[in-house]
Order: structure tokens, then sequence, then C-alpha cells
């Protein structure tokens, strides 16, 4: 360690009190947002009481703040109503922080002696109220306020924008995107800004007419230089494209679905001005990791509000990962990596029972090889599938490539077919399809690093390949969903319970270690920022290929499953891992690179944390491996067999050991 000089240390010390004076003296800039103090707020037609009252509002409920005139703020309510309110009745909003902890307690007040009030979760966003001692006095989901330590926190950029719209890039439609393009009226604009002024005209050089918020949806009147004229209260104005988002008019077939039970209404308490709904404290609860949908036509919205646009439907059986709640609210991502909100009265936390996803599929290209042969391109939200008509699954195999964003297909049988185009929807920027001897071969190019699943082929020889994304994705744990299978715990058919193995000594049983190796490994993933799904957490019915479905419907990124192995010979000892993608199973093989990579990655660490025997990577036919079509593993941490190993299995520093070394292998197969 370096030594400073003593007066070196004194002048860093100055420097250091006098900064933290200046950060402290520093005002923070206040959003024009706040919230409601009061319960039964007037919101009246002008600074002072005088005036008569429009509407109330509740506390916690949240507004825009417009003008300020005495000790009055002119506000705009989400329901888009204009009114004044006394300002000793608002919390403005100083900034908006993002958690960064797992989970974090929220307290009553500013320090770790006060009470504990609930809990936040990775990612959620609050609005801060107030600041002391390093804690912020922050407003959670219109509900409550509660005190967070600030070193949990990242202040979040997009709150930050609160003069969005001031900026004066008149010129710029670089966002724009589908602006201009279309017949220059109709459609939606929603904004991305905190707040947003509504201009007379095109530009930041006309007069304000007022302001709006976030997520307001509003429909377009004309389009100009990346300008949308919009309607807001009667009144007629212009925002910047460059903080909104716009959505073209929809088609006639897709802006009505027949039989669609509408979702509205069902919760009857909730406020006209779309606030939360009355009993929105069930958000106590912890939040779920997965969710499975309980209704047919369920909507999943843009925002937890049964009014917001519809992003998705999905019928029961589906099961999505939860990154986020509030409100009775389950924030999900969709199999295409959109998010959206579904309300919890259609879904439930996901047990592992057996789903079956429905998402809608169109075909986007047809190209036909040769008699009775068809190479087909689904768009599957947004992801492509591989739609293969006429081979068996011996008759089509993967070709490796060096090009990381491309896929070669090789189909048999003698083809004249060529064909030259893309599908750009779907990511496919270059689609060739050519004969080369008796095989007819697609050569595809894709705007990211493709990742084939596996391809089932039925009886009728239709086999679909559905193409994940590998390397776009950020190279860390973050948002990966990780599904963990604590190997044995099986209630069979009989109603035996299948332990597993049995230590000889200590008549351990095989599961319990599972399960505790397990539960560490999920501690570690999670805090890595993973979502950690487990297969059950104690028992299940589920069958081993059940086990391997959670991870399929979940679409997660990997399934490691966690077991302690055994043999006749108690000298046998140390560490292996297993996994399964023969040449003979083209479904499996097309993944044999990341499953393989994942099994060296994870046996590998294994043995340097924990300093075992060696037994290396090896294939093996399990049902686990064999069902799951996402790449998996299945770990044999050491041998209950034998007498060390099972002294080793017993203790918890070693459990912990073991734990570690497979987080580190999962954390390094996701990182190169
Ligand atoms: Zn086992």
């Amino acid at each position: 360690m370096k030594r400073v000089r003593p007066g070196r240390m004194l002048r860093l010390r100055l420097l250091v009190f006098v900064l933290g004076f200046m950060l402290l003296a520093l005002p923070v800039l206040a959003l024009d947002e706040g919230v409601v103090k009061g319960n039964n707020v007037n919101v009246r037609k002008g600074p002072g009481t005088n005036y008569a009252a429009i509407t109330q509002v509740k506390a916690g409920q949240a507004l825009y703040i417009l003008s300020t005139q005495n000790n009055w703020f002119q506000v705009r309510l989400s329901s888009g109503t204009e009114g004044w309110i006394r300002n000793d009745l608002v919390n403005r909003v100083l900034k908006k922080v993002r958690v960064k902890g797992s989970t974090v307690n929220i307290r009553t007040g500013p320090g770790t002696n006060h009470k504990v009030a609930g809990k936040v979760y990775t990612g959620q966003v609050l609005s801060v109220l107030a600041e002391k001692n390093g804690w912020y006095k922050v407003h959670i989901g219109g509900i409550a306020e509660a005190w967070i330590a600030g070193w949990y926190t990242v202040d979040d950029p997009s709150g930050g924008s609160s003069n969005a719209g001031n900026a004066g890039n008149t010129g710029s439609n670089g966002n724009v995107g589908n602006a201009g393009s279309g017949s220059g009226t109709g459609g939606t604009v929603k904004i991305t800004a905190n707040v947003l002024n509504v201009r007379q005209g095109p530009g930041t050089n006309y007069p304000l007419v007022t302001k709006i918020g976030l997520n307001e949806q509003h429909n377009v009147l004309a389009q100009q230089n990346g300008w949308y004229k919009i309607k807001v209260n009667n009144q007629e104005g212009w925002v910047s494209g460059d903080y909104v988002q716009y959505t073209p008019p929809a088609n006639p077939p897709a802006a009505t679905s027949p039989g669609t039970p509408d979702n509205s209404g069902t919760s009857g308490t909730s406020a006209p001005d779309g606030s939360a709904p009355a009993d929105a404290a069930s958000g106590s609860g912890q939040t779920p990791t997965a969710v499975q949908i309980t209704g047919n036509y369920v909507n999943i919205q843009e925002r937890a509000d049964l009014n917001a646009p519809v992003v998705e439907q999905a019928n029961s059986g589906d099961a999505f990962v939860v990154l986020d709640s509030k409100n009775g609210w389950y924030q999900v991502r969709l199999t295409n990596d959109k998010i959206g909100w579904v309300s919890s009265e259609y879904a439930q936390p996901y047990s592992g029972t057996l789903p079956s996803r429905s998402v809608q599929k169109k075909e986007v290209l047809i190209v036909p090889i040769a008699d009775g042969k068809t190479f087909k391109i689904i768009d599957n939200g947004g992801r492509p599938e591989l739609k293969l008509e006429g081979w068996t699954d011996k008759q089509y195999r993967f070709r490796k490539t060096k090009e990381e964003v491309k896929m070669i297909l090789e189909l048999d049988g003698y083809s004249t077919r060529k064909y030259e185009g893309k599908v750009e929807r779907v990511g496919i920027t270059q689609l060739k399809v050519y004969p080369e001897r008796s095989k007819a071969i697609v050569e595809m190019d894709f705007n990211f690093v493709p990742a084939p699943g596996i391809g089932k082929t039925d009886s009728n020889k239709v086999t679909v390949i559905p193409v994940g994304m590998a390397g776009t994705q950020s190279r860390s744990l973050v948002g990966k969903t990780i599904v963990l299978d604590p190997g044995h715990a099986s209630v069979q058919p009989g109603g035996w319970p299948d332990p597993g193995a049995l230590g000889s000594k200590t008549k351990i049983h095989e599961k319990d270690v599972n399960l505790a190796i397990t539960l560490k490994l999920k501690t570690m993933l999670e805090q890595g920022g993973a979502k950690v799904i487990l297969t059950h957490s104690g028992q299940t019915t589920l069958s081993l290929a059940g086990r391997a479905a959670i991870a399929n419907n979940l679409n997660a990124d990997i399934f490691v499953s966690i077991h302690a192995n055994y043999n006749n010979k108690p000298a046998i000892a140390g560490h292996t891992t297993y996994y399964y993608a023969p040449a003979s199973k083209p479904e499996l093989y097309a993944q044999r690179q990341q499953r393989e990579k994942l099994a060296s990655a994870v046996q590998r660490e294994m043995v340097k944390s924990c300093g075992r025997k060696d037994n290396g990577i090896l294939q093996a036919n399990f049902a686990v491996l064999r069902e799951t079509k996402v790449p998996s593993i299945l770990v044999e941490t050491a041998y209950l067999s034998n007498p060390d190993e099972e002294q080793l299995l017993c203790q918890d520093w070693f459990r912990q050991k073991l734990a570690e070394g497979i987080f580190n292998g999962i954390k390094s197969y996701f990182s190169n």
C-alpha cells in the first residue's frame, strides 16, 4: 500500500470536505412532476380558494406541474385535466432513481433504526421527494411513501430529461422512425419524455401551448418536419418526434379482435383519472420470478393500466419471466424480448405445470425446394423460425460456418431451386437457396448472432426450428433467465418419493444435498442480476420432461440440473459435468457448441473452486438434457459413495464452494 504524506492527506481531507459540502449545498433540480400529499385535495379552476373546484385528487397521486403562481401550482393530471392546487399539498419530485440491489428494504424513516415498511426490487424506478443523510424519501407506485438508502439506487437517466422538448433540435428527426413515411395523418404518438412541451407550431421557436407527460397517448392530426400535431384538451399543438413513439394507424383486421374478453372494467375501483386502484397495496407480497397466464386472450399491456395499449395477447398456460410488479400488475418479458404488463387477475405465480406457449405466428417466406419439399420462414413475434416441410429429422443438418451471423442449412434431395432475398422483419439480411450436388443449401445472414433452437420433426415430416439470439444480448448475467433443477425429490406415480443416492455412512439424501447447493447458487445468480426459476423447491410431481419444459416454456437462457454422484466402487470420486448434443440428433447437435461450452466452463470452475478430481465433461442421454430446447447441463458435484466426498457434501462450506464454482462457470459462459 502506498503511503500518503501527512500534509497531502490533510489537503485531501479538506478537498473531500469542501466537495462534500458543495454536494450538500447544491440544490437538486426538481422535475416538473409532483405527488399529492393530502387526501381529497381540490383541484381548482384558478390559483385561489375562491375558484371553483374541478375535481379532487388523492394522496399519492402523481401529476405534472405546468407553472407556479404565488402558493399555487398549475397542474395536469394523468387524465388530462388541468387545474390549480395549493403547492403545500404537493410534494415535488426531485429526481428518479432505480433500485440497484436485488431486494432492498424500504423504511419508515431515514436510517436502519427505522422500521421496514416493505421491499423494492432491482430496476424498480422510484420518485425521490426528499433527501436526508444519504437516504431518499421516495414515492412508490402511487401508493406509499418510504425511505430507501441512497447507495442502493442509481439515478434514472430517463427521469432527468424533464426539459425535453425544450431541447433545440428542431431539425433532427432521426428518431422519428415511421414518421413521414405514412400518409401524413392518422396514427398515435406515445410520449417518451417525462414532460414534453406542446407548441403552437412544428419547432422549438413556437410558443408553448401546454405540457404533457410520459406515456400519454394522443391521436396524430398532422406531421411536419419530424413534429406531430396533436390535440390536448381541445387545444391543438405540436410535439417533437424525438420524444414520442409513433404508431401508424392500425390495419382494420388488427384493430378489432372479436370475442376477446375485454379486460377493462374488471377492476371497478380504478379511478377515472388512471390512478392506482384502491386495492393497490397488494404489492406487499414477494414478486414471483415467473407467472403463468390463467385465461385466454389475456392482454399484455404497455403499462400497468387496463386502458393502456395492448402489446400482445397471451393464452392460458403461457409463462413469462417477471421483471417487476406493482399495484396488482406484473411486468413480464415476452418471448420477443418485448416488455409488457399483465394484471394479476389473469396471472398466477408460475408453479411449473406444463404450459403450452401460444404466440401468433405468421409465415413470411415460402420457398418451394422440390416436389413435396418446402422451406418456410415464420415470424414468431419478431423472431425467425425455420419451418422445413418434407424432410425427416435425418434429412437436414446445420453446416458449421466461421461467420457468426451466418447459418447454413443442408437439406437432402435433388433440387434446381435458386432464390435470393431477405426477410428484414425477423432480422434476416440475406437469404440464398441454391442446389449443391444432391442437396439444397439454405444460407442465411442475420443482423444478430443466431442461435438455432431445437427442432422437433413430426410424423408429417414437418420441423420447426426457432432461432434465438446468441450474441447481441449483454455479456453478463443481468436479465438472463436461468432454470435450476435440484435433482430428484420427485414424487413417483405410486406416491414414492425419490431421494436420489444415499450417503453410505451418513445416510444423507442426495435430494437434500442437491437442493442446498441449488439454493446457494440461486442466491449468487440473483445477486448477479439473473432471473432464476427452480423446477421445484423440495418436492415435485413433475416428470423429468416436465422439468425441462419449464426452461422451454420460459425460453430460458440455460438449464442447469444439480446432482451428487454415486458408484458401487467407493474409491471413485471427483467432479463431472454432462451435456448432450449427439450428431445423430440434429436438433440437439445444432446447439452442440453452446452446450459443450457451458459444460466445459462449469466443470473447469467447479474443479478450480473445490479441487476434487477432474473427471471432465461427458455426454449422456439424460432426459433433462435430451428434452431441453435451451442449452443444458447436468452437474454431478461429487460422489456420495466416496467416504471423503460424502463428508464434504454434508458440509456447508463445501456446498458453498461448489455453488461458487458452478456460478463462476455460468458467468464465464455468458461473458465469453
Ligand atoms: Zn442424481
